[in-house]
C-alpha cells in the first residue's frame, strides 16, 4: 500500500528511536507493525486533539488506550497535578492521597472492601494472581483466550483452546514451567469452565477474566457469562478476578461491575483511575485481602505505589466522573458508532460494531464476533486500509483491528464531524482493499 501523505518528522523520530529501542517503540502496538506507515510521534494533547511532531492535528479515538476519558489536557486534572509536583513528587512514605484514592474506588465499586495501590495493570493482575494462590493454597489458573491482562508471564499464555488445554507460553523468555500451570479456555464457553474444573479438581486458585474483553476488539460477555464464572468458581473453592483494567471507571461509574452487577472475589483496575499516569489497583474482598503484606504473608510492594502526582491525577479525574460525565462519553460513543456503520453500511462493507457500554470496535465480518476464534476471521486487510484514509483526514484510530476504540466527554460536535467527513473515503478504501492484511 502507497501512503498518500507523510510524516518526515515522526519519521526521522522513529528513525532514531529505532537506533536505541528496540522496534523503535516502547510497547508493541505503538509500532504500526499491523497497519505499516509511520508511527505518529505526539507533541500535545488537547481535549479530543492530538497535535504530532510534523504540526498535523487528529481526532483522537484512542484516547491513551482508554486513561483519557476527560479528553487531553482537562484544566482540573493538570492543576491538581502541578499541586501535588509543587509539594514533592516522591515520598516512599504514606500519604493523604493514597487514602483518598483507595477510599473512592472502594465507594464506588461495592464489590471492593480494601484495595492495594501499584503502578500498572500488569502488577495489578501479577499481584491479584499470586494473591488468589496464596490464599487458595493452589497453583492453577483459567484465563480465556484473547483476553489480554498484561504481559504478566503467566498470563501470556494463550496459544490453544478447548477443554484444559495447558498453556503453551506465547513468547520467548516465558517458560513451560511459568505457562503451564495456566489453563486457556476459549471466551464465553461456560462448558469449557465446567470441563476444566473437572479435569483439575481442587487445583484451580482463581479464574481471571477481562470483565468485558476489550483486547480482541470488544467482545462482551454472553448473558450469564460472567455470573456462571462466578458460581462455578464459588462451588469449586477457587476465585473470580475480574479485571477492570480497560472497563474500570469507563463503562460506568463502577466500571463494568456497575453494568452487569456480578461480584468477584478480586477486581484489576487501572488507565481511568490514573489520570494518565502510572496508577492502578487490585482489591475485593477484605478476608482475601488480608493475606497481603504486611497484614499477611503474600509479599507485594513498589518503590512508586502510590505516587503522590499520579494519585492527585486518578483522583481529581474520577471526582469529574459524575453521572453526567458517562452520558457524555455514552452519547458520542454512539454517535460515532453510527456514523461508522452508515459509511461502511454505504459501500456494502461487511461489518460488525460490537459494543461495551461506550467501547466498541470494527470487525470486518458479518458474523458475530463470540470469542478469539471469531475475531481473528475478520478480514483485517480492509481495517488497514480504512485506517489509513482516516489517519490521512485527521483521525487517529487505533493501529490494529484487535483494539477498543476509546472516547471522551471532550469530543464535541466539532470533533465529531471531522470523524463523519473522514468516514465516507475510509469505507470507499476498505471496500476497495485487497489482500490479506499487513502492508509495513
Ligand atoms: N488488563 C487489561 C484488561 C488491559 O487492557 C491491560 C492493558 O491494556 C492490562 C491489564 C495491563 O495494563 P498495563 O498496560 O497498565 O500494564
Amino acid at each position: 500500500m502507497s501512503y498518500s501523505y507523510e510524516a518526515p518528522v515522526s519519521q526521522a523520530l522513529f528513525d532514531r528511536a529505532s537506533v536505541v529501542t528496540p522496534g523503535g517503540v516502547n510497547s508493541p502496538v505503538r509500532a504500526f507493525k499491523a497497519v505499516g506507515g509511520t508511527p505518529r510521534f505526539m507533541v500535545s494533547g488537547d481535549g479530543p486533539y492530538l497535535t504530532d511532531a510534523d504540526g498535523r492535528d487528529y481526532v483522537d479515538l484512542v484516547c491513551s488506550w482508554g486513561p483519557m476519558i476527560l479528553g487531553h489536557s482537562r484544566p482540573e486534572v493538570i492543576e491538581a497535578v502541578q499541586a501535588a509536583v509543587a509539594r514533592g513528587t516522591s515520598f516512599g512514605t504514606p500519604g493523604e492521597g493514597e487514602v483518598a484514592l483507595a477510599e473512592e474506588i472502594v465507594a464506588r465499586v461495592a464489590p471492593v472492601e480494601q484495595v492495594r495501590l501499584v503502578s500498572s495493570g500488569t502488577e495489578a493482575t501479577m499481584s491479584a494472581i499470586r494473591l488468589a494462590r496464596g490464599f487458595t493454597g493452589r497453583a492453577k489458573i483459567v484465563k480465556f483466550a484473547g483476553c489480554y491482562h498484561g504481559h504478566v508471564d503467566a498470563l501470556l499464555a494463550a496459544a490453544g483452546s478447548g477443554v484444559a488445554t495447558f498453556g503453551l507460553p506465547d513468547t520467548p523468555g516465558v517458560t513451560g514451567a511459568q505457562a503451564g500451570d495456566t489453563v486457556v479456555l476459549p471466551y464465553n464457553d461456560l462448558g469449557a469452565v465446567r470441563a476444566a474444573f473437572a479435569a483439575h479438581p481442587g487445583e484451580i486458585a482463581c479464574v481471571i477474566t477481562e470483565a468485558s474483553p476489550g483486547n480482541m476488539g470488544v467482545v462482551p460477555p454472553r448473558d450469564g457469562f460472567n455470573a456462571g464464572l462466578k458460581e462455578l468458581c464459588a462451588a469449586n473453592g477457587a476465585l473470580y478476578i475480574s479485571d477492570e483494567v480497560m472497563t474500570g471507571f469507563r463503562t460506568s461509574k463502577a466500571g463494568w461491575y456497575g453494568v452487569d452487577g456480578v461480584v468477584p472475589d478480586l477486581m484489576t483496575f487501572g488507565k481511568v483511575m490514573g489520570g494518565g499516569f502510572p496508577a492502578a489497583a487490585f482489591g475485593g474482598r477484605a478476608d482475601v485481602m488480608a493475606y497481603l503484606a504486611p497484614a499477611g504473608p503474600v509479599y507485594q510492594a513498589g518503590t512508586l505505589s502510590g505516587n503522590p502526582v499520579a494519585t492527585a491525577a486518578g483522583l481529581a479525574q474520577l471526582r469529574l466522573l459524575d453521572d453526567a460525565a458517562y452520558a457524555k462519553v455514552d452519547a458520542v460513543s454512539a454517535e460515532i458508532r453510527g456514523l461508522v456503520t452508515d459509511a461502511l453500511g454505504k459501500e456494502g462493507v461487511a461489518h460488525r460494531v460490537q459494543t461495551a457500554a461506550n467501547m466498541f470496535s470494527v470487525f470486518f465480518t458479518a458474523d458475530e464476533v463470540r470469542d478469539y476464534e471469531d475475531a481473528k476471521r475478520q478480514e483485517a486487510f480492509r481495517f488497514t486500509a480504512f485506517f489509513h484514509s482516516m489517519l490521512a483526514d485527521g483521525v487517529y484510530l487505533p493501529p490494529s483491528a484487535f483494539e477498543s476504540w476509546f472516547v471522551s466527554t471532550a469530543h464535541d460536535d466539532r470533533a465529531v464531524e471531522r470523524v463523519a467527513a473522514a468516514l465516507p473515503a475510509a469505507a470507499r478504501a476498505a471496500a476497495e482493499a485487497t489482500g490479506t492484511g499487513v502492508d509495513a
